[in-house]
């Protein structure tokens, strides 16, 4: 299997010729939100179903159990104090590592209803949080607790840290799943795995643009779409890339839209996240594995925080 398939002159710019995919670690059942700690060089991501927390060491590239029982931890983010921001399809919340080690609760509830269960999350620029919540942690037992849905649709929500206050900014989504900002917080992505529950529903990502007030979204367009399997977790490079999970590799869309490249990965793509010490090694969390590799770019929000 070559290491790369090149579908646009565009991606030539984007890899290393001779870097491979490493396959870093195996023995997880489903591997999901992955975020990279620069602070402890270590990459921290779930493993959902049996409900713990994985720590891949970048010094001596050691595996161990970061924390477990975890309550069924999705996706992952860094805030701006270094602090993890989780998904919890268990406790069906969003809650953050403190410095003292200790997990706190952020929010649980929208206009007195529980969350589904929050899948991604990222945070933007001002401090608030921004996450999915479909409901795949409560379809089955088998990534958190059986339940209904007590808000009868699947949203994107903001949560400010500041004011407590939480709301619905996207409602039009079957499945909302992965998001993340480009670079200059202009647009929204997000991914919808709808296809789950309804039949036919594209595979994509849409873009929605975000209002002067910073919090409101207009839907723009369709950013990417994908014929194999679903797009899940997904980021944005400093150019504008979109660097998306599928059934079988890991896919480059350019801003346009346009399909540029892949990276073929021998199992289900589940999530992805920029990393290392100038976030340019591309971590790939995929169905049992953790798998990585380096490219010729770097995440977006590095070059906000340390290039501008
Ligand atoms: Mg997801």
């Amino acid at each position: 299997m070559s290491t790369y398939d090149i579908l646009d002159d565009r991606f030539r710019a984007l890899i290393i010729g001779h870097a491979k995919l490493e396959h870093l670690w195996t023995g997880a059942r489903w591997c999901e939100g992955p975020v990279y700690v620069p602070a402890a060089r270590h990459l921290i991501w779930s493993d959902i179903p049996n409900d713990r927390l994985l720590r891949f060491n970048e010094d001596d590239g050691s595996v161990s159990v970061f924390a477990t029982p975890v309550g069924f931890h999705n996706g992952h983010a860094l805030d701006h104090q270094g602090r993890i921001v989780a998904c919890e399809h268990g406790g069906r919340r969003i809650s953050r590592l403190e410095h003292d080690g200790r997990w706190r609760v952020l929010c649980d509830h929208v206009d007195g209803k529980r969350f589904n269960s929050p899948n991604d999350v990222v945070v933007k620029s001002d401090g608030t949080i921004w996450f999915t919540d479909p409901t795949y942690g409560i379809d089955s037992a088998y990534e958190g607790e059986h339940a209904d849905s007590e808000i009868g649709g699947s949203h994107v929500y903001r949560f400010d840290p500041a004011s407590g206050t939480v709301s619905a900014v996207a409602t039009d989504r079957i499945k909302p799943n992965g998001l993340a900002f480009s670079g200059d917080e202009t647009t929204l992505y997000v991914s919808d795995t709808g296809a789950t529950h309804v039949a036919g529903t594209p595979a994509a990502i849409h873009a929605y643009a975000l209002g002067a007030d910073g919090r409101s979204l207009r839907h723009d367009r369709i950013a990417a779409t994908c014929d194999a399997g679903l797009i899940d977790g997904f980021r944005v490079d400093w150019h504008g890339n979109l660097w998306t999970s599928s059934a079988n590799a890991v896919r480059c869309h350019a801003p346009d839209g346009t399909l540029i490249g892949r990276i073929p990965v021998p199992e289900i793509v589940g999530n992805l996240c920029f990393g290392g010490p100038k976030r340019n090694r591309l971590y790939i969390a995929a169905q049992t594995s953790l798998y990585a590799i380096y490219l010729n770019t770097h995440s977006a929000g590095f070059g906000r925080a340390f290039r501008t």
